[in-house]
């Protein structure tokens, strides 16, 4: 796994053209997500030596008690096309650590990104069919994943309604079962803050990954004394994003890999504009192609517009004004969907509280960067099963095993 690693830091510069030729991101993007992956290899490698048991006190006279931690056997995983590469590593990462095979299916839109990773473990000494790469038609290849019983564990990124597909599919065979599936998350932001500090923030978590981010911020609530100020100043910097091919060094936003997804932003903007929300959208040269949409920002959107009740994954954000904290985490929670969270406050009693009342599985306060392999990974509700990441992570993969060794005393 460390010599895996080692070859896609080596290989950052040709990954990370594939990367942005099949999924658009912009190519330091790319590179980031190269070294994000690698990471979950290094991180797994080290954690699979720590797969300890336990030992339990006995209840029985004579008898010692353990758990031991086995690999659960054969996995597989379904992979989404927006983390093309670390999508992947962070599932095998751990399925290896825990001494499992794994079998991928990337979606058909980033076929290639998991093919070179496929070679490069090859490179890296991984004994054949140990990481195997199965590349077509989803419905085809996941129907025998999902119906053999030699596979014991299905690990899937992507979006709520598949996962609850593959979830029914797996049912069958009682497989052990992790979903990592779609977000909503609401960004918080008080008006004890810095807005220029909020405002970094809230770009970051809205616009890293042209806006396909299951972590992206989806829903800014902003309290309504500094509302103004920071529509203001979200709105100027966010039309100095230059929107362009992946490979310009210039371009912040590139295409979305789907146009589905960029249909999807453009439905989401008519309904907002329609009942009553204002557009801000930066500059756009339309000969780029349907593929591409502009960062936008839409204001005063309310809880009835489609954005603020589903997911956009795409560069447009909505700004909510508010005016007390339990009527905004009454508005956060009310959703099906709880992955992430974000807070910005200088108040620590109310970054306390809000990190406890807040729905979802993960919390970030005056930040908009807290992911990585030691982080437990995953959401709440209808986000998800499971986590990646983290020693959690690696038990996806794992059985326990109770053992009772009686009649010691004979
Ligand atoms: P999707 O669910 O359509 O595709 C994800 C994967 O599922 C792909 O490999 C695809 O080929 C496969 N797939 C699609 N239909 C299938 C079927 N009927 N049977 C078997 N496999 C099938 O996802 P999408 O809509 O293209 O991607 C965006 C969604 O993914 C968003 O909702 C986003 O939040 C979610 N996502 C979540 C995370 C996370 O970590 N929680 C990360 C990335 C994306």
């Amino acid at each position: 796994m460390r010599a895996w690693a080692r070859l896609m830091r080596e290989h950052t510069d040709e990954l990370a053209i594939i990367v942005t030729s099949e999924q658009g991101k912009p190519l330091a993007e790319a590179r980031d997500e190269i070294a994000y992956g690698a990471g979950f290899l290094d991180w797994f490698a080290a954690e699979g030596e720590r797969a300890y048991g336990e030992t339990i006190p006995s209840h029985k006279r004579d008898s010692l008690l353990q758990v031991r931690m086995q690999p659960i056997g054969i996995t597989a995983a379904v992979t989404p096309w927006n983390f093309p590469v670390a999508m992947i590593t962070r599932k095998a990462g751990a399925a290896l650590a825990a001494g499992c095979p794994i079998i991928v299916k990337p979606a058909p839109e980033t076929p290639l990104s998991a093919l070179a990773l496929a070679r490069l473990a090859e490179q890296a000494g991984c004994p054949p069919g140990v990481f195997q790469v199965l590349v077509g038609d989803p419905v085809e290849l996941s129907k025998p994943l999902l119906d053999d019983t030699r596979i014991r564990a299905l690990s899937f990124t992507g979006s709520t309604e598949v996962g609850r597909l593959l979830l029914r599919g797996a049912a069958e065979s009682v497989k052990k079962v992790s979903l990592e599936l779609g977000g909503h998350a609401p960004f918080l932001v008080f008006d004890d803050v810095d807005i220029d500090k909020a405002v970094r923030g809230a770009m970051a978590a809205k616009f890293a990954t042209s806006g396909q981010d299951c972590l992206a911020a989806n829903r800014i609530y902003v309290q309504r004394g500094i509302y103004s100020a920071f529509v203001e100043t979200f709105a100027a910097a966010m039309t100095r994003l230059k929107v362009g091919h992946g490979l310009e060094p210039a371009t912040d936003i590139g295409p979305m890999t789907k146009l589905s997804v960029a249909q999807k932003c453009r439905s989401q903007i008519d309904d907002a504009t329609k009942k009553g929300a204002r557009a801000i959208c930066a500059k756009h040269d339309p000969s780029l192609g349907l593929n591409f949409v502009p960062p936008t920002l839409l204001h005063d959107v309310t809880d009835d517009m489609l954005i603020a009740r589903e997911e956009t994954f795409g560069p447009v954000a909505a700004l909510i004004p508010f005016d007390s904290e339990d009527e905004v985490i009454t508005r956060a929670n009310n959703n099906e969907m709880g992955l992430a969270g974000y807070v910005y406050t200088d108040s620590l009693r109310r970054a306390m509280r809000l990190s406890e009342r807040l729905e979802c599985g993960m919390v970030a306060v005056n930040t908009p960067s807290f992911t990585g392999p030691p982080i437990p990974f995953g959401g709440w509700k209808q986000s998800g099963l499971g986590r990646e990441g983290s020693r959690h992570g690696l038990s996806e993969y794992m059985e326990l095993k109770y053992v009772c060794i009686g009649d010691l005393a004979a």
